[in-house]
């Protein structure tokens, strides 16, 4: 198959880029995934499609790819900008009672059961943090010896002056970083925006490991680096992560891969957009956040959730809404509905390949997948064959991921009613509502009422709401 060209917006050169994998065809990702010391969210969720809508997407173009996410069990401190605080994961272990290794293998576990209910297709490949500790001594040590790290008390830290390109993925000067950290300097680190590479044990009595600096444990930023280049080597093509990875992990990250290669390790950075609540961030430390099983038991479709956040670009902050997810789970269900409709009518046409192109032109324009989603609500309108709108849409789902090809018998609406209900939004998107008045009569008679709301038409049938 022939490869379409695709841009991508890059992180770190603030523009579209061409992707240019490194081996031709293969797109080769590395992803941070989730620390496991709680629940995830569905904000951390909305980050994990990224690399799920990345590799459908590229692969629906004709490219293969390889993803890696790590799982962080250990070293991500309470405060990541300035390495303080107890490490997440201890402090789950001590409140829940539990081994820091039962912790990580609880979470990871419920992580892998939610994602796998928004369709998120799993990795190749999930290292955990804790079986990489040797190759991060490694990296640390070579960062020692080309004098980007310094040793003081077993603590290993990364010198920032002495990585010229230090700020440039997020833009953040090292006076910006002064002023941040105003009054709570550690007085060992030889500037305040030095990060922790290694940590000397202290007060720790779990996780923690021998090093050449006495025992301790690792930063979380080296755990990034350490993986993605034991996994896919010196140079891959994309990295991904949510916004708040740009600073300081991803910075860091760049700091000490290419302290120690000496050249370029990710081709592209790619960031997704938040997930607020009520205008704040979705954050488990805050406590203003939904798990997909909750949104489950209050009767909405999980697929909702996937469904919402491919109507808003990847990169965009994206405002979480109980009305918004209703909107968009009546409007899935209405999807899958006429797709099985459209399925079981005979007929072919040769129309389809244009609108293919178009849905793919969507995919390679950064992954435009809010254009792709117009498109599927125009060709739902379109006056083509219903099997070749099928069609269309059943291939498109390998890249959206909503099930569009589930038919559930108990939700199929009655014989011809998605083709009157298709007929009635044209005649009502005309204003000519005589005919969908008459249409809706039509409806009634085979037993589906019709409610017009501001997004649209909505229905019941047989006592059911769709
Ligand atoms: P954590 O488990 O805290 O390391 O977070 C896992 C991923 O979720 C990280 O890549 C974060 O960037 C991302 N993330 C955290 N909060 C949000 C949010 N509100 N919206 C989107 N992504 C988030
Ligand atoms: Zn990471």
């Amino acid at each position: 198959m022939d490869l379409q060209e695709v841009s991508l917006y890059n992180t770190f050169t603030r523009h579209k880029d061409g992707l240019k994998p490194l081996q031709a065809g293969e797109v080769r990702i590395y992803s941070c995934g989730p620390t496991v010391y709680r629940y995830v969210h569905v904000g951390n969720l909305r980050t994990f499609m990224l690399p799920d809508l990345l590799c459908r997407s590229l692969e629906y173009l004709g490219y293969r790819t390889e993803q890696v996410m790590n799982i962080t069990d250990v070293g991500h401190l309470v405060d990541d900008t300035f390495d303080r605080g107890e490490d997440k994961m201890l402090v789950s272990a001590r409140l829940e009672k539990k081994s820091p290794e039962e912790i990580a293998s609880y979470y990871t576990s419920a992580f892998m059961a939610d994602a796998a209910k928004l369709n998120i297709r799993r990795a190749a490949t999930y290292p955990h943090a804790s079986e990489y500790i040797p190759q991060m001594v490694e990296l640390i040590n070579k960062l020692i010896e080309k004098g980007h790290a310094y040793e003081v008390d077993g603590t290993v830290y990364f010198d920032i002056a002495s990585f010229s390109k230090y700020g440039r993925l997020s833009g953040n000067s090292t006076d910006k970083l002064l002023a941040g950290s105003r009054g709570e300097v550690d007085p060992r680190k030889r500037h305040p925006g030095d990060f922790t590479l290694w940590k000397a044990a202290g007060e720790h009595r779990l996780q923690v490991w021998p090093s050449p600096w006495g025992p301790g444990f690792p930063g979380w930023h080296i755990e990034c680096s350490a993986m993605s280049m034991t996994l896919l080597g010196e140079r891959f093509d994309i990295h991904t992560g949510g916004a708040d990875n740009v600073f300081p992990h991803h910075e860091a990250e760049i700091a000490q891969s290419e302290g120690v290669t000496g050249h370029r390790v990710v081709s592209l950075w790619m960031h997704g957009g938040l997930l607020l609540l009520a205008g704040a961030r979705m954050a488990k430390s805050a406590g203003n956040f939904f798990r997909v099983t909750e949104l489950e038991e209050q009767g909405f479709d999980p697929l909702a959730f996937r469904y919402l956040a491919l109507q808003a670009k990847y990169r965009t902050k994206l405002n979480f809404s109980t009305e918004g997810l209703a909107g968009a789970d009546r409007a899935l269900r209405q999807l899958r509905e006429r797709v099985a409709e459209w399925s079981r009518q005979a007929g072919d046409g040769d129309q389809g390949d244009s609108w293919d192109e178009k849905f793919r032109a969507a995919l390679a324009d950064d992954l435009d997948l809010p254009a792709a989603m117009a498109l599927v609500a125009e060709l739902t309108r379109a006056d083509i064959a219903p099997a070749v709108k099928a069609r269309l849409l059943v291939s498109w789902n390998r890249v959206l991921g909503l099930d569009l090809d589930r038919s559930s018998p108990e939700a199929a609406l009655p014989e011809g009613a998605a083709d009157l209900l298709a007929r009635r939004e044209r005649a009502r998107a005309v204003k000519d509502f005589a005919t969908s008045d008459r249409l809706r009569e039509e409806l009634a008679g085979i037993g589906v009422a019709v409610t017009d709301t501001a997004e649209g038409q909505t229905w019941k049938v047989a006592g059911r709401t769709t």
